[in-house]
């Protein structure tokens, strides 16, 4: 007989350990399988650790109102748990007229997704919050903010086992096959290849939550699940950059991201980016090469910065639905009911602002979660 658990997890990145615990509180028996040796260590620990205020997204998408309830959600987490982090809040500048038009539109899609804070500013107001800073206009955020994500990720993973939940490291799911009402697990560890029975599978695998998918049975191109890499990279500045500007400085959002921005950690280094750009595959090493293109994009307003102070630093892989090109697509968070797979709950495209938002996804779950159990 195969050991059988009321709920598997795939992956514990944000998305995992956060729905984990969720699930967990809500006494059902949860069982997270993550195929590296450890918590975090994909995209999950490779990105800017950018509280989002909930801007960017188009109102009522799950983008817009995961964001704007999970940095409520975040901020009161790292206050009662001592997490570090800084509301330092964050400019969008305008370089041209357009950019301007931009910064209106950007100022509207934030109060009709509730984020009823943010400040226009006009050159000299900018000059007065950021002297340093070149913009001919720009867009406060007072509600943005940085944090420590490795250690709101440890505190999930420590909260998550504290309620119950059991993690399966270095262990692969390779296989999902639906049996009568639940699903065999097949995973591959260092012993061989084993499987468990779940009555509930949630997908959390990040990259490969598309592939997960197609596994369980899904035509993924049909669905229109199926993942485009887009690699973002980072480049630091020298130390006597430190301190110049205080606050997060965002340029108008790209198509793929939201613009190479200027970020000042809490370790006090100094970091751009990142970019966006399509890959095919997984490489998280950083071309040398983008300097230029960096300190192009950064000298619009950051005028004092110097081509010789960039040196490559990190990268990250964002897993987008949206491809080159391509408009708007929303976070996928489906019980698959309609498909064929009740019980099956997917997440995919979970790029940003994932991080900000974990906390109220894996409550969005959870819920999903409790009602398949009534
Ligand atoms: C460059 C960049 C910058 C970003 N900046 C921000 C930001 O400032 N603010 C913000 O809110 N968001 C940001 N994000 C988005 C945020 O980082 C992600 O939304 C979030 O980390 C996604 O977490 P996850 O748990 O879904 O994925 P992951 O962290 O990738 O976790 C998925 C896990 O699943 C595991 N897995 C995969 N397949 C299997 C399998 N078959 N079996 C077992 N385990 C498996 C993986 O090993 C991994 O650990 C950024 C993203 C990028 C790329």
């Amino acid at each position: 007989m195969l050991p059988e658990v009321d709920v598997a997890i795939i992956g514990a990145g944000v998305i995992g350990l956060a729905t984990a615990r969720e699930i967990a509180q809500g006494k059902k028996e949860v069982f997270v399988f993550e195929k590296n040796r450890s918590s975090g260590l994909e995209t999950s620990s490779r990105n800017s650790e950018v509280i989002h205020a909930g801007i960017y997204y188009p109102e009522d998408s799950l983008k817009a109102e995961l964001c704007v309830e999970g940095k409520k959600l975040l901020y009161n987490l790292c206050d009662k748990h001592n997490i570090a982090y800084k509301r330092c809040g964050k400019i969008i500048v305008a370089s041209d007229e357009n950019e301007i038009n931009w910064l209106k539109e950007l100022y509207e899609q934030g109060r009709k997704n509730g984020v009823d804070d943010l400040v226009p500013l006009s050159r000299t107001e900018v000059k007065k919050l950021e002297p340093n800073i070149e913009a001919r206009a720009g867009l406060l955020s007072p509600s943005s903010g940085i944090f420590d994500s490795h250690n709101l990720l440890k505190f999930l993973y420590s909260q998550a086992r504290e309620e119950g939940a059991a993690f399966v490291f270095s262990t692969e799911v390779i296989g999902v096959e639906r049996t009568g009402t639940k699903y065999k697990v097949q995973i591959r560890d260092r012993d061989g290849i084993s499987a468990v029975i779940a009555h509930i599978i949630v997908n959390c695998a990040g990259l490969n939550s598309d592939k997960i998918a197609q596994l369980v049975g899904i035509d993924i191109a049909k669905s229109g699940y199926r993942l485009h890499y887009c690699k973002g990279e980072y480049f630091s500045l020298d130390s006597k950059y430190r301190n110049l500007v205080s606050r997060l400085i965002y340029p108008v959002p790209e198509q793929a991201g939201h613009g190479i921005h200027w970020r000042q950690a809490l370790d006090g280094r100094v970091l751009l980016g990142p970019s966006a750009r399509y890959v095919e595959a997984i490489d998280y090493s950083v071309d040398e090469t983008h300097r230029q293109y960096f300190y192009n994009s950064a000298k619009r307003f950051l005028p004092f910065v110097e081509l010789e102070d960039l040196a490559p630093e990190s990268a990250g892989i964002r897993p987008k639905l949206q491809g080159a090109g391509e408009d708007f697509r929303d976070f996928i968070i489906a019980h698959e009911e309609k498909t064929g797979f009740p019980g099956l709950i997917n997440l995919i495209g979970i790029e940003s602002p994932g991080l900000t938002a974990a906390l109220a996804i894996a409550r969005y779950v959870g819920k999903m979660v409790d009602d398949l159990f009534d």
